[in-house]
């Protein structure tokens, strides 16, 4: 006669919310998050679905409540919690929960409408930076490289990352929400729509900031004209054709643009933490785009140090 085997599989019985405590609760949940949400393939991030969730007053419930519940009730909680779900990703409410997912993408560029908010002091000036014409940028839209065609002013970008300065990290919340510019407040995870609109009108740029110390302006022109990304970018393609020859040409602009900017600074005393607002990044910066670092050394000569491997 054959043998039945009676035993039950501990693990098994185990895994029903009838036997779960909190933590294993939390566990469940968080995979159950990433599990569905990594094959619905959504365009929406996934910290969007989960901040919204978990704020519904069905999840903060289930999750005070969970010990003191019954088996029935842990049951029916957790049906509601995956329900939840299944009807926040058939229609995501259209508004910004602030889960913070587009602000670790990048940075805002501001538009004329933003000037206010600089001059008011909402924004301040040390925390924005320049990107001067022909430097490489990454499009928000389809995330795909281009040559900016023409100056822009952005917020400035933690560094190694393209977050947002103005996230905070813990919350996930805007610093600045309230006085956030123009293409954040157009910004919806749910609806590009509103910001490729607003990416129609027209960028916020140094003469519209500075426009009245025309000084300033000549010299900003001329630190173009010198020390241009079109400039730094031939010189540096000639040093790696000529395997590294032309290395002295290269740390040679490079001073240049160091000592122009830092001149002009001390002479009409521009603070230090905005000069990268009034002449852009510094080609010492931008080294890492063509695949360098500028080291300086204890003697105080700089020099260029190979990233690939
Ligand atoms: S300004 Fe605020 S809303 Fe805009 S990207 Fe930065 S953190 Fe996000």
């Amino acid at each position: 006669m054959e043998h039945i085997n009676t035993t039950i599989d501990e693990n098994l019985l185990n895994d029903s919310p009838v036997y779960w405590d909190e933590d294993t609760l939390h566990q469940k949940w968080k995979d159950f998050l990433e599990c569905s949400i990594s094959h619905a393939e959504l365009t929406i991030p996934v910290k969007r679905f989960q901040l919204q969730i978990e704020s519904s007053t069905d999840y903060l419930e289930t999750m005070r409540c969970w010990s003191k519940m019954n088996g029935s009730a842990r049951l029916n909680a957790w049906k509601r919690l995956l329900e939840a779900y299944e009807s926040i990703v058939q229609e995501v409410l259209p508004v910004c929960v602030q889960c913070g997912e587009c602000c670790r993408k990048g940075s805002p560029t501001l538009h004329i409408e933003d000037l206010e908010l600089l001059q008011v002091g909402k924004i301040p000036w040390q925390q924005l930076v320049t990107l001067r014409a022909d430097e490489p940028v990454y499009s928000p839209f389809d995330e795909k490289p281009f040559l900016l065609p023409s100056e822009c002013i952005k917020i400035r970008e933690e560094p190694g990352s393209n977050q947002c300065v103005f996230l905070d990290d813990q919350t996930t919340q805007c610093k600045i929400y309230n006085d956030r510019p123009v293409q954040c407040r157009a910004q919806a995870c749910w609806d590009p729509a509103p910001a490729r609109q607003v990416s129609k009108l027209p960028y916020l740029t140094r003469r519209d900031i500075f426009g009245e110390v025309e000084l300033l302006i000549e010299i900003i022109a001329e630190h173009d004209q010198r020390c241009s990304f079109e400039k730094l970018s031939e010189i540096f393609t000639h040093m790696t054709e000529s395997e590294g020859r032309a290395v002295d040409k290269v740390l040679e602009l490079l001073a240049y643009e160091n000592h122009f900017r830092h001149f002009f600074a001390e002479r009409l005393n521009i603070p230090e933490d905005t000069l990268d607002l009034v002449f852009g990044r510094s080609f010492a910066e931008l080294a890492p785009l063509f695949g360098f670092r500028v080291v300086t050394e204890p003697d105080g000569s700089r020099c260029l140090i190979s990233d690939a491997p």
